[in-house]
């Protein structure tokens, strides 16, 4: 059989060219990271080739006994990393897992309250042309005008007018931690479930850095591809025997076909790595380096120039720069920032008066340059070619930062000692 070089010399030509693009810029896509070498040598196996419909020692297929033993592998690992009870692993993506869980757990026309996407919420917690927005009947809660932080007060007020069957907490694009016990108590005030979405800081847990949703919530979801730095893919956690059947049955048959056994064994390899002394190391620098990304973002020469940072600092692995004072918008600040090879995301900020395609804000995340080794100083440098890049007029010359880009890009190797990466 051709190498994909020989055979198809088109898509690696692509993958060479992502390959240069991920190693020779800085990656502060907060959604986003690195995953290990093994991860990808899992994903790239022959266990492609393999239907395994079912759940292991139950499938619908023959010749399942080697993906049995991995696929228990993912769920003996999650468990333990996570101290839960039941999981499945199964879930191709973040969004399956949370369709699967509100497939299990409410009917069409049930009341949803989710965090607005506006706010930072993600599309599955309720968009209006989401599934979960057409679904059901979606009632948002937001943040504070004052202080951007969730008001509880008001989570508590509309739950009890609405009433709703599942009240989602977790987010894309918010800076602090969430107050799960409370979310649990008005839960159960009003006879809801709690579902935590924990895909954005689900590392940030494993690593024992931010506080477990999983003693809370009914169920809690995540992706595996962010913090986590695991394969793309989602999870389900649970303590509840009856919803962990009825979440099993909403995964498969009820949202998927055969489950993706090679991002299985990718994500029972990035669990074992989520459990070593290394990760909460690596968790550790996600977290200095976003404090210090808040700390030079709110200094005086930035704030001069009408930037801020929504809730003023952050609490996990990302920070949201407010624009809505500043003379870029969120398209010019990334762009800005994609000129000197530093990639991130433009973001609506909570009350943000430009449109989503446009945007007054920044989302910048660090676990990717964690992953690239990077350490306090490395991440005080990065900081500040971003606040220099933000404040600098529209004509001014930024070779001299992509110059400190390029540097730090090149003391941080990506994927060291890996040549060929298609
Ligand atoms: N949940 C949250 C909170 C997310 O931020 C995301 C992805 O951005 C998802 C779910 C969906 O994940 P996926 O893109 O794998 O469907």
């Amino acid at each position: 059989d051709a190498d994909i070089s020989a055979l198809d010399p088109e898509i690696a030509a692509g993958i060479d060219a992502e390959a240069a693009r991920q190693r020779g810029g800085l990656e502060m896509i907060a959604s986003e990271n690195h995953t290990a070498v093994a991860v990808m040598q899992a994903q790239g196996s022959v266990l492609t080739n393999k239907y395994a419909e079912g759940y292991p020692g139950r499938r619908y297929y023959g010749g399942c006994e080697h993906v049995d033993v991995i696929e228990t592998l993912a769920l003996d690992r999650v468990k333990a990393l996570f101290g839960a009870e039941y999981a499945n692993v199964q879930p191709h993506s973040g969004a399956q897992a949370n369709a699967s869980v509100m497939h299990a757990l409410i009917k069409p026309g049930d009341t949803v309250m989710g965090l607005n996407l506006a706010h930072g919420g993600h599309l599955t917690h309720g968009m209006k042309i989401n599934f979960s927005g057409k679904l059901y009947n979606i009632v948002p809660y937001q943040v504070r005008e004052d202080d951007h932080r969730i008001d509880m007060a008001e989570v508590e007020r509309l739950a009890e007018e609405h009433r709703p069957q599942l009240i989602v907490a977790g987010w894309s694009a918010y800076a602090r931690q969430l107050d799960f016990a409370e979310f649990r108590r008005i839960a159960d005030k009003v006879g809801a479930y709690l579902m935590v979405d924990m895909a954005h800081f689900a590392g940030l847990v494993a690593a024992g850095l931010h506080p477990s949703p999983v003693p809370h919530a009914h169920v809690v979801t995540s992706t595996t591809h962010k913090t986590l730095a695991g394969p793309r893919g989602g999870i389900i956690l649970t303590n509840d025997a009856d919803i962990a059947k009825k979440v099993n049955s909403a995964v498969f048959p009820g949202q998927q076909g055969g489950p993706l056994e090679h991002v299985i064994a990718g994500k029972a390899v990035a669990f074992k790595i989520a459990a070593s002394a290394e990760f909460k190391e690596r968790m550790e620098r996600v977290l200095a380096g976003a404090k210090i990304l808040a700390e030079r973002l709110t200094a005086e020469d930035v704030k001069a120039a009408g930037i801020g940072v929504v809730s003023g600092g952050t609490d996990v692995h990302l920070v949201l720069v407010d624009l809505r004072n500043a003379a870029l918008d969120g398209q010019q600040a990334e762009d800005r920032l994609a000129a000197i090879d530093i990639t991130v995301n433009r973001n609506a900020v909570p009350f943000d008066p430009r449109p989503p395609m446009v945007t007054s804000g920044l989302r910048i995340g660090t676990p990717a340059l964690a992953t690239r080794g990077f350490g306090e100083e490395a991440f005080r440098e990065v900081a500040d070619i971003i606040a220099e890049a933000l404040i600098a007029g529209p004509d001014e010359d930024l070779s001299g930062l992509k110059a400190r880009v390029d540097a730090l890009a090149e003391a941080h190797p990506l994927y060291p000692g890996v040549a060929d990466l298609a």
